[in-house]
């Protein structure tokens, strides 16, 4: 070969790099091989709340080649998010960009050859057939309970896997539930445990002890994915740990607790939204609103609110400030209202400024 021909084939497979070899250490791997990869690749999962937990659960998965990513998220990026939540960046938060939608954007990003969707809705006893329809494995990375007993009802009565997942300060803990064969978490946990109605805005939260429990809970995921629900080494026990007190702990979940609500009695009240408030708090001095389902015309909304504070809208939300609330909404009339845990203050905010 010449030396000019050298440099134009370097120069050619510069511009075309070969895609073929992206999970090529993976197939090496002898848990995946190249069938493992061929299964992950037509597998599907969704990703319930993309805060931390779900960041890094996404993109460790996207990279793994899980053939389809549904991310469902009800939030927008702020600046506080990015200590932890790995697959935002400041312009996200200085655009205040829905989660779901940053994260589809960043993963199709570093890997255009999986489909990804994002859902920038809060998952509810009213949609949450719809937006899970068809998913082989759901994920944890919700920050609450509630959500936790709705995804871990409609696991159990569809028969559907799911990897419970949490973090807060410098503890994890993760569960696999596969319905029928493990316990489920209303198994574990009959009400919400106490101790964990610590939340990151009480006690912080290291992004280590996130990434820890997103690794474990993604390993599980590709064992499940590419091996099923038999999968030999598919973890059947509630693993939790503490990084900062080296503190590590595992309770049996192999079997089921007999007279289980869920798994036993087959009595889905979250799946049914019994007792479901229709506003929720999303835990840091806010109110979200999600009761009027119905489309908003931003850019009507922004020349109105034009007189009464600052406001300012992009295709995905529309932001509005009066002191001392603020005020961010979604494009189906969802809104988050910031600066008051008082749902008659933010319902009356709402109905005077968005509308009753
Ligand atoms: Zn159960």
């Amino acid at each position: 070969m010449t030396c000019l021909a050298r440099e134009q084939s370097l120069e050619n497979s510069a511009a075309t790099p070969d895609w073929s070899d992206r999970y090529s250490r993976q197939v090496l791997f002898y848990g995946i091989g190249a069938e493992g990869q061929r299964k992950l690749g037509v597998a599907s999962a969704a990703i319930v709340g993309c805060g931390a937990t779900g960041s890094a659960l996404a993109g460790l998965l996207a990279r793994a080649g899980v053939g389809k990513l549904r991310i469902i998220d009800r939030d927008y990026v702020e600046p506080i998010n990015l200590q932890r939540q790995s697959l935002f960046d400041e312009n996200d938060a200085a655009e205040s960009m829905p989660k779901a939608v940053a994260a589809a954007r960043k993963i199709k990003a570093l890997n255009s050859s999986i489909e990804v969707e994002a859902k920038v809705e809060d998952l509810v006893p009213s949609n949450i057939k719809v937006l899970l329809e068809g998913i082989n494995l759901i994920l944890d990375g919700t920050d609450n309970f509630e959500t936790r007993y709705l995804i871990n009802d409609y696991a159990v009565d569809r028969s559907v896997a799911w990897i419970y997942s949490a973090a807060v300060g410098s503890y994890g803990v993760t569960l696999n539930v596969v319905p029928g064969r493990t316990a489920c978490l209303a198994c574990i946990f009959p009400d919400s445990p106490r101790g964990m109605v610590e939340t990151c805005e009480t006690s912080g939260i290291l992004n280590s002890a996130v990434t820890l429990v997103a690794s474990i809970a993604a390993t599980e995921a590709l064992k499940f994915l590419v091996a099923g629900p038999e999968a030999p080494t598919l973890r059947r026990t509630l693993l939790s740990f503490d990084l900062w007190t080296n503190d590590r702990a595992e309770i049996a979940a192999a079997k089921r607790r007999p007279g289980c609500r869920a798994c036993g009695e087959r009595d889905f009240v979250h799946l049914a939204g019994e007792g479901r408030p229709h506003i929720t708090l999303c835990g840091r001095n806010s109110v979200q609103i999600h009761e009027r389902q119905r489309p908003i015309d931003f850019a009507e909304l922004d020349r109105r609110l034009q007189a009464h504070g600052r406001v300012r809208h992009n295709d995905y939300v529309l932001k509005f400030w009066r002191d001392p609330y603020e005020m961010t909404l979604f494009p189906d009339g969802r809104a988050i209202i910031k600066g008051t845990t008082d749902t008659a203050v933010a319902r009356s905010l709402y109905a005077r400024y968005v509308g009753s």
